[in-house]
């Protein structure tokens, strides 16, 4: 069996058949881990300086060169890499004194670290399949972004305490700005509350726990409390609607979950996509004390030092990006700005940031071309088995890299 890195869920279950040396099906993932396996081939990045295609010692040569000069690096990414590379890669920010940040700051590293700040309880995929009951979709649609969580982890699974399947044995709560498909779901043995504001909603929790009427859902958040109750054992997934919806304030949800647990277990547990997200914060958190956006010449995180800050102050001279594609995903105004600074881009696919980068260099597709390890979104590590194995990986980048500084 096979580990898919398509999200979060790091799905352990894939069954790959091969065909004259070519994956021709993938067992059990859904379409986005399929296309992963399936499509390994298409739009492979290749070596380049200033975009002409060159040899890769040359482009490695090149890349030593530029981070050797740079004053100012700034490394950016690392959320679809193993830990053994994301920890090459808070070794080289030490070393140069650089920034580092990756996509949880946009994302949910937030939540992940209040999680590992023991500010709110966590945990597992496995207990939640196992002794789940009332299952809360927060501001997230797994039905689109993590496409197995239901069907494997949470909501469908039979498994430990909960083995008469989802119509009796789970109770699912889906709170949202709109009628996602995941709220779609929400018909018999649960409840879809549309979320106008978060905060208010956490309130209306909070209102009921104390023994008054919520201002909101009158009849639906006494239900779900009680419901709750009879289940013992119950998950909160928050999402990116929920980060954003209380606006870096989570000082009402950690009541929330605290008051919750005073009649019942009640567990949090991000949502977000990226595969290793929570493995990069992890260790960042345990050499630093915080997840991301940090400076290692200043030894402390600030909002100043996020990637999109950084390239918005002019504060950084080089960027080293692995394995994202920030000129598609963070705006113009700021990503542009990867072009007129030495930029070094590290992925096994072409990406818009690689096509204005200095360098780029082609690296295996974490899981499929290369091992290693993941942490998932529950904190689970994740053993990966690849398929075939590449030499030039992230982490033999990273480390002739290392050997410049
Ligand atoms: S749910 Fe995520 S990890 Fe699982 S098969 Fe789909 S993309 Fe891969």
């Amino acid at each position: 069996m096979h580990v898919c890195t398509g999200c979060s869920c790091l799905c352990d279950d894939i069954d790959l058949k091969i065909e004259n040396g070519r994956i021709s099906r993938a067992y059990n993932a859904c379409r986005r881990g399929a296309g992963i396996f399936l499509n390994i081939s298409s739009s492979r990045a290749k070596p380049t300086i200033d975009g002409q295609q060159v040899d890769l010692e040359r482009a490695l040569q090149k890349a030593q060169e530029i981070i050797q000069d740079s004053e100012n690096l700034a490394i950016y990414g690392l959320d679809t890499t193993t830990l053994e590379a994301q920890r090459l890669a808070i070794e080289l920010a030490e070393k140069k004194e650089a920034f580092i940040d990756d996509n949880s700051t946009f994302c949910l590293g937030d939540f992940v670290e209040m999680i590992l700040k023991k500010e709110i309880p966590s945990t597992t995929l496995e207990e939640v399949k196992n002794n789940a009951y009332v299952l809360f979709y927060w501001g997230t649609d797994p039905y689109h972004s993590l496409s197995r969580h239901l069907s494997k982890f949470t909501y469908y699974p039979r498994g430990g305490k909960r083995q008469r399947g989802y119509e009796e044995d789970r109770f699912l709560v889906v709170i949202d700005i709109r009628k996602t498909h995941t709220a779609k779901l929400a018909k018999k043995n649960a409840r879809f509350l549309k979320a106008e504001n978060d905060a208010d909603i956490i309130r209306g929790f909070i209102d009921a726990l104390e023994g008054r009427s919520p201002k909101i859902f009158q009849k639906e958040i006494p239900r779900i409390l009680k419901e709750m109750e009879k289940g013992g054992f119950n998950v909160i997934f928050g999402g990116l609607g929920l980060k954003y919806g209380l606006g870096g304030d989570y000082a009402l949800l950690k009541e929330m979950i605290e008051r919750m647990n005073e009649r019942s277990e009640v567990y949090f547990m991000p949502a977000g996509c990226h595969p290793n997200m929570r493995g990069f914060n992890e260790l960042l958190f345990e050499k630093t004390g915080h997840v991301n956006r940090y400076s290692f010449r200043e030894k402390r995180s600030s909002d100043d030092f996020a990637f999109h800050r950084l390239l918005k102050n002019d504060s950084a001279d080089t960027a080293l990006i692995i394995g994202s594609d920030p000129l598609n995903s963070l705006p113009l105004e700021y990503a542009g700005k990867l072009s007129e600074i030495n930029t070094i881009v590290i992925d096994p696919r072409e990406t818009f940031t690689g096509r204005v980068a200095k360098v780029t260099i082609p690296s295996a597709l974490s899981g499929v071309e290369s091992g290693g390890t993941m942490i998932g979104a529950d904190g689970s590590r994740v053993e990966l088995n690849p398929v075939f194995e590449a030499e030039i990986n992230d982490e033999y980048i990273l480390k002739k890299l290392l050997e410049v500084v």
